[in-house]
């Protein structure tokens, strides 16, 4: 691992900081955190944090001692000062004295010391951070270094490779007692340039800031050294089947499995996202004979426990001639994991007095033989952070078993970070979006109508995949959403099977689609041209068609149910003059939305659809709307607002009509009009 730093980097960020009446320390200190946020192999997702001891002017304006530790919720990749919150120094120090102290009494120390009451947490490790007498502290999680502690040997391997320059500090969950025995091993060698932390990571620290970050970029490279000797040949390979089934054949079985009914809402799940990754290592990793003794031992580093469980889901080999035997398979392999993870708490739970409360069960990853491995989490984002985490500790536990056995904390350990006293107190605070977890397909979803109900769906915490035709606008539509976009032509059978294997791929599966893709033909219906009615059907008819037997496949396959929605319009009840060609395949639909609920409620597949009149949208242009305005003899404004409520409806209230429909569990072969009022079109 080589040094990142520039000077001329930093003396620009000094420079920059500067005018705003940061010191240069602080500056520094942003620096080398983004030098370290940066490299993945240093620092995944908070797993690390960083220092400065620095005087600066208190809300009195007296200047005072203060210690800017990385704050909760801040990234280093990316930090600001304001990212690393000041503290009082010799308030933290004083603590140092105590016995004990709790967490909760931790938090309460450091925050009642914050000079800036506004200023977010800072890190759990602040106290050891504070009891170490260095300017400069830095503290990663680096993966090369958890080769070496996440091994019996750990502290004789420590020696080896580092001497007497970095002190070994014995596994301690992070808090007050680890910060007291790291400034105690600390107190009886003050000529180390850094601490192991067995089981955890390790500390470097130095006068300047390059000094400390170049202590951390040594001991890792000198960690890396010694993973390149005396390696022996790892995994030995299980047998696998032939034929590796499809990850889009794969993902919708593995999703439905983890997939946990919610036991207050009848026909509600909680369902997680996938996010799935494959390389040669993880490959090695996964296809390993001993795959379940290496890969369940537990976390390279405690932090990791919350955001992938302490332990994967292994699910079965796929072999492609028997899709059946892997759906049934990953069942069992769901069942187990849940009953594993059930019964780990119940243990410790004991242990702990009885006093937690259980998280959801459900795997956050899963490794697949043959094929990969998945993050899961309720959104995309933790999904994905899961992946990494997943893919840090692949790497990992390949290092450790290369040159010995992978040897992590124990069973209570884990348990006692899991179930951290601070992370208990979050539960129940933040109540998960109404969408959280389901993956919609919007068809049409570059137009006026797909485009609003994609942000209500987007604002109800669901997962987006947009398709459309229009690829150019789609793309940067679907950008502003955090979506996935995907060109595809509903009249064409395979673009629209390349699509949903693309979602399925990107998310793991889909649960709402909204088939809203269409376009209005006219023509008198004695002398319409056949090809004009027939090209009208393709698109407002058989495309529906099409994507909801997609869809439905793929609900079939995760066994969750789910819900299609359908774009109808007036047309489909109350035809329009010369409107024959669009209102026919229109009126098809609707009943293909009926027919749907009925052959498949009892898979808990729900189908609705709504019935909009005279949005503005592509079909409905402006000049358009001016035209039919002013053959009836009124303003635009009043043709808009033509109904009996007189308000002009738009493309959000259609919208919030799917939103309903998708959230409304118990409503199927509905039919929502959304039409500002019009009898002449009212369904009976
Ligand atoms: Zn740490």
């Amino acid at each position: 691992m080589k040094s990142a730093w520039v000077d001329a980097d930093a003396q620009a960020l000094v420079s920059h900081y500067e005018a705003s009446g940061i010191a240069a320390d602080l500056a520094l200190r942003v620096y080398s955190t983004r030098l370290l946020g940066r490299d993945p192999k240093l620092v995944l997702h908070g797993g690390g944090n960083t220092s400065v001891k620095t005087r600066l002017r208190d809300l009195n304006g007296e200047t005072v001692d203060v210690l800017c530790v990385k704050g909760s919720g801040w990234d280093m990749g990316h930090i600001e000062p304001a990212g690393l919150p000041a503290v009082r120094l010799d308030h933290l120090r004083k603590a140092r004295s105590r016995r004990s102290l709790s967490d909760e009494d931790m938090v309460r120390l450091q925050r009642a010391n914050l000079i800036d009451p506004m200023a977010p947490n800072p890190s759990v490790e602040t106290l050891l951070h504070a009891f170490l007498p260095h300017a400069f502290v830095d503290h990663t999680h680096a993966t090369a270094v958890l080769g070496l502690v996440d091994q019996e040997n750990s502290r004789a391997l420590c020696e080896e490779v580092y001497g007497r320059r970095m002190g070994f500090v014995r596994y301690i969950m992070p808090g007050f007692a680890l910060a007291k025995e790291a400034a105690d091993v600390f107190a009886a060698d003050p000529s180390v340039e850094g601490l192991i932390l067995d089981k955890h990571g390790l500390f470097t620290f130095g006068r300047d800031a390059r000094e400390s970050y170049e202590r951390m970029i040594e001991m890792v490279t000198l960690a890396e050294a010694r993973l390149a000797k005396d390696r022996k040949t790892v995994f030995i390979r299980a047998t696998l089947p032939n034929r590796i089934g499809a990850l889009a054949e794969i993902a919708p079985a593995l999703r439905g499995a983890v997939a946990l009914p919610d036991p207050a809402v009848q026909g509600d799940w909680k369902r997680l996202i996938l996010d799935f990754r494959t390389n040669d290592t993880i490959l090695n990793f996964v296809n390993g004979a001993e795959v379940a003794r290496y890969a369940r031992a537990g976390v390279i580093t405690p932090d990791h426990t919350i955001r992938t469980k302490n332990w994967p889901m292994i699910a079965p080999a796929p072999d492609a001639d028997k899709p059946d035997g892997f759906r049934v398979a990953t069942r069992t392999a769901a069942t187990t994991f849940v009953d594993r993870y059930v019964k780990y708490f119940a243990r410790n739970n004991k242990r702990a007095g009885g006093t937690k409360t259980m998280l959801d069960p459900a795997p956050r990853v899963v490794l697949v033989p043959g094929v990969g491995l998945f993050g899961l989490g309720r959104s995309k984002k933790e999904a994905r952070v899961a992946a990494d985490l997943a893919e840090a500790a692949v790497e990992g536990i390949t290092e450790a078993e290369a040159i010995g056995r992978y040897a992590p904390i124990g069973e209570a350990d884990m348990f006692d970070v899991e179930y951290w006293s601070l992370e208990q107190a979050k539960l129940g605070s933040a109540k998960a979006p109404p969408l959280a977890g389901q993956v919609v397909i919007i068809t049409g979803a570059a137009g006026a109508i797909g485009y609003a109900t994609a942000k209500a769906f987007a604002a109800a915490g669901a997962e987006l995949a947009l398709l459309d035709i229009d690829g150019a606008s789609l793309v940067e539509k679907a950008k502003a959403l955090g979506a996935l976009s995907v060109r595809c032509d509903v009249t064409d059978e395979a673009s629209v099977r390349t699509a949903f294997d693309r979602v399925v791929e990107s998310y793991g599966g889909v649960d709402i689609l909204v088939s809203n893709a269409g376009a209005a033909f006219q023509g008198r219906i004695g002398d319409v041209d056949d090809a004009i009615l027939r090209k009208s059907f393709e698109l407002n008819f058989f495309s529906h068609q099409r994507v909801a037997q997609n869809a439905v496949r793929v609900m079939l396959a995760q066994g969750t149910g789910g819900c299609l929605l359908f774009n109808a319009s007036k047309q489909a009840i109350n035809p329009g003059p010369d409107f024959g060609p669009y209102g026919l395949p229109k009126a098809a639909t609707l009943f293909l939305a009926r027919q749907y609920a009925l052959d498949y409620g009892a898979a808990g597949i729900r189908s609705n659809a709504v019935n909009a009149d005279r949005i503005r949208s592509g079909l409905l242009t402006d000049d358009f709307i001016a035209e039919r305005a002013k053959a009836r003899g009124l303003s635009a404004a009043d043709y808009m607002a033509g109904n009996l409520l007189q308000r002009e409806v738009t493309a959000d209230d259609v919208a919030q009509a799917f939103l309903h429909q998708a959230l409304a569990l118990k409503t199927t072969a509905d039919v929502t009009t959304v039409d500002g009022g019009n009898i002449a079109a009212a369904l009976r």
